[in-house]
């Protein structure tokens, strides 16, 4: 998916600004890569118009190119659809809240029981108590009480009784009687919608009142969570959705469709089979996964955010001129520290991601200390010129700085070859590269 939208972008990278035409050839990439992802032909078809209208009316932005402005577009849109915001849970004005677990069966509702239960513990200090629900799978009731046995939570459960609204009855006088101030109800599921479970189900909404419904649905499902989810809806009206299983190698689509075809919000998603393994949903990360593009988006903010046009105008100069010092480069370091990973903001320059030079350079964070504790131990007139740090000097500066000899001479030299780099850089044709500190 990423590959496929990093494709039809790379055609409107460089370029001063978005032509109809382009929007028009990258909208065909998205919108098959949203299909391929599982997303619902419908919504794609109104995801895209949106984008369309979005991207032609919009100036880009100076910080900007124009394949990174599209991205940024289609970001926000999809965040926009999925929700915005993170929706908390509906909480009862008297305790105690009731939260009514429902879904197909083995999409993780008991299991979600019990991250839910461990999510309200460590958040609120709750002290929840769980209702079996399950009668129909011998180990179901177990499952929970296994469950509640890790978390020392207790788990009602009646032997013998075939009536679920009843134990769900009993379940609730017992969290009254014990000033729970939660309470989790499992249910059963069965491998597809029937109108037996629909029927138990709206039975046990009626007896609970529950506060919340959450229906569990499993991303690795796809295309078909859509149809479910749907279902479900329309016979309990659901308040939110949890999606599982999104730890797996899944596209995540999902959470679009049903978002769009349901109209309820996703609350959190299940990252695991551990208790611990429930996050709060939140839309614009989900829109990242879905695109592909991880902390690339977020680096697109942090750009914007801390990109300085006057400083870069001058390094730029100072390169042009080859006068860039090592007291130039620490500003830069700090400056691309601020940012986050110094190879991750490398790969998002145009036709940087695959150069060798940038292997080379070798970066991660703690490098970036060590190179600033490096510097700081050079007299004023080594920083201004390199040249000056013959042997003896090198090694007095390992010793200030706490550092190897021999990593100050790999810093030195990689020192150079950035600045030739650099230099290469801002002579050629790559005027994009100046938009990014340190470039
Ligand atoms: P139920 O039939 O809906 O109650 O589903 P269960 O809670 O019994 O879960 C079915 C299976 O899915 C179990 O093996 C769980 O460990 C697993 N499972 C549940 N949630 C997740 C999740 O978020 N990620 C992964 N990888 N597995 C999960
Ligand atoms: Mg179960």
């Amino acid at each position: 998916l990423s590959e496929r939208i990093q494709k039809a972008l790379k055609n409107l990278t460089g370029k001063g600004k978005v032509s109809e035409e382009d929007i028009n050839k990258a909208s065909r990439e998205i919108r098959l890569a949203l299909l391929e992802a599982d997303v619902n032909f419908k919504v794609v078809k109104d995801f895209i118009k949106t984008i369309k209208k979005e991207a032609l009316g919009k100036e880009v932005q100076e910080s900007l190119n124009p394949g990174q402005q599209v991205i940024k577009i289609v970001n926000e849109q999809l965040t926009k659809m999925m929700g915005e915001e993170a929706v908390p849970l509906n909480k009862s004005k008297h305790i105690p809240t009731i939260i009514m677990m429902v879904g197909l069966q083995g999409t993780g509702k008991t299991t979600t029981v019990g991250k839910l239960a461990y999510h309200l513990q460590k958040t609120q200090k709750a002290r929840p108590l769980l209702i079996a629900g399950d009668i129909y799978r011998p180990a179901a009731v177990d499952q929970l009480k296994q469950i509640g046995d890790q978390l020392k939570v207790p788990v009602f459960s009646e032997d013998g009784e075939k009536d679920v609204a009843k134990i769900v009855q009993d379940g609730l006088a017992e969290a009254d009687k014990n000033k729970n101030d939660y309470v989790l109800i499992d249910t059963a599921g069965r491998l597809e919608i029937d109108e037996p479970l629909m029927e138990e189900l709206e039975r046990v909404k009626k007896v609970a009142q529950p506060d919340n419904i959450l229906l569990v649905v499993d991303a690795m499902t796809g295309q078909a969570a859509t149809d479910v989810a749907k279902g479900f809806d329309e016979r309990l009206d659901v308040t939110g959705v949890i999606l599982t299983k999104l730890d797996g190698d899944t596209r995540g689509g999902a959470a679009l469709s049903i978002r769009a075809v349901t109209g309820k919000p996703i609350l959190f998603t299940g990252q695991g089979e551990k208790l611990s393994d429930l996050d709060v949903f939140h839309p614009d990360r989900m829109a990242s996964r879905i695109l592909g593009m991880g902390d690339m988006l977020s680096l697109i903010e942090k750009a914007q955010q801390d990109y300085d046009a006057k400083e870069a105008e001058k390094v730029a100069e100072k390169m042009r001129e080859n006068t860039f010092d090592f007291n130039d480069f620490v500003d830069q370091m700090k400056q691309v520290q601020k940012m986050g990973p110094l190879d991750q903001i490398m790969k998002m320059i145009p036709g940087m991601a695959n150069n060798p030079q940038l292997k080379n350079l070798n970066v991660d964070q703690k490098q970036i200390d060590h190179t600033i504790a490096i510097v700081y131990s050079m007299t004023e007139a080594e920083r201004e010129d390199p040249d000056l740090l013959n042997p003896s000097r090198r090694r007095r500066i390992a010793a200030g700085s706490g550092r190897p000899v021999v990593e100050v001479n790999r810093m030195i030299k990689q020192f150079k070859q950035m600045r030739e780099m650099m230099s290469k850089m801002t002579k050629g044709n790559m005027k994009g590269l100046s938009n990014l500190p340190g470039m």
